[in-house]
């Protein structure tokens, strides 16, 4: 059975979205010089998703997320934590590349947030885990820097959110890649304390089934609410 969810206009599964996207002309990117819109790669029903900032040149042009260098970087440091990139979903916040790969501005944000928000919603997964600060800042909704909170859990009413730096902040600044690989292994032990015996039955690249405990106040302390 598909995934979906009611809409006011009726029941839409991820496939639906993704074609209701696939021409795009919300915000000024569309014109920007963008090949075209790049959705989100994956397992539609991954337990865990990993966001990211905006495509760059490598996923404008093949139209997926984290296929360029960053992407390798990220291939390793997935595996490290056991994980492979059948068994998750990856996605951006902004779904078109902006000119020169620079930052994304808030009015693009703001519009594509919901799209991701409804990526979320229809996927389900149990941990999204943002590479670095736009995706953290965009779905924390704080604007925090991702060195304060990166490596920790962050207890939302549907999910966790687990922030990690960039890949491509490794890249740049070859002193964060231990740091980067530190903090993948203490993705793998939050993994290893939260995973449940996958059952017989259940489809394989979907593992692992993670059992994470309801929201813990303590959380919210780190930002003072
Ligand atoms: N950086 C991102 O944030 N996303 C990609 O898809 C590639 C590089």
């Amino acid at each position: 059975m598909p995934l979906a969810f009611s809409s006011p206009t009726g029941t839409m599964t991820l496939q639906d979205l993704s074609k209701s996207l696939h021409d795009c002309q919300r915000c000024k990117l569309a014109k920007l010089g963008r090949s075209q819109v790049v959705f989100g790669v994956g397992n539609p029903h991954a337990s865990i998703m990993f966001v990211g900032e905006a495509p760059g040149f490598f996923e404008d042009q093949k139209g997926e997320p984290f296929v360029g260098a960053a992407g390798k970087l990220l291939n390793d440091l997935l595996q490290s934590a056991g994980l492979s990139r059948d068994q998750i979903y990856i996605a951006n916040v902004i779904k078109c590349r902006p000119p020169n790969n620079r930052d994304p501005e808030p009015d693009e944000v703001e519009t594509c947030k919901p799209f991701l928000m409804q990526q979320i919603q229809l996927i389900r997964p149990k941990l999204v885990c943002t590479l670095g600060n736009w995706a953290t800042q965009t779905l924390l909704e704080r604007k925090v820097g991702i060195t304060k909170v990166k490596a920790q859990a962050f207890y939302m009413k549907d999910f966790v959110i687990f922030p990690l730096l960039h890949p491509a902040a490794a890249l740049h600044q070859g002193n964060l890649l231990d740091t980067l690989k530190e903090d993948f292994k203490k993705l793998k032990e939050f993994l290893d304390r939260h995973s449940q015996p996958a059952s017989a039955e259940s489809a394989a690249p979907a593992a692992p089934a993670l059992n994470i405990e309801p929201p813990q106040p303590a959380q919210m302390d780190l930002f003072g609410s």
